[in-house]
């Protein structure tokens, strides 16, 4: 009989965890979860921020009108730096051979 009573409690002690404590837990889990993805999103976009930002400081100061000389320099202005030849798109083989 007292066994019986003592399954009875059980059973009713492990049904009352399942129905108040499994949502509390499952929330807190989720809530964890949440921060988890919240901590990812938080990095991922401060480094995409931090890139764009260098991105467009690099991108005013060097990168985007470079380009290199027959003569092998690279330049940013129109005329090369070391022989003054002017800015060509790509390089014309017709040219190096004929004239001179
Ligand atoms: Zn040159």
């Amino acid at each position: 009989m007292v066994v019986a009573l003592s399954y009875v409690i059980a059973i009713i002690l492990t049904i009352a965890l399942a129905i108040l404590l499994y949502p509390i837990s499952a929330f807190f889990w989720l809530l964890g979860l949440l921060g988890k993805i919240a901590d990812k999103l938080f990095v991922f976009t401060n480094g995409a921020i931090k890139s764009l930002w260098r991105d467009i400081r690099n991108g005013d100061q060097n990168t985007v009108n470079q380009w290199v000389c027959s003569c092998g320099s690279t330049n940013s202005g129109e005329f090369c730096s070391e022989c003054g030849k002017p800015h060509v798109a790509e390089k014309t083989p017709e040219i190096s051979g004929d004239k001179e």
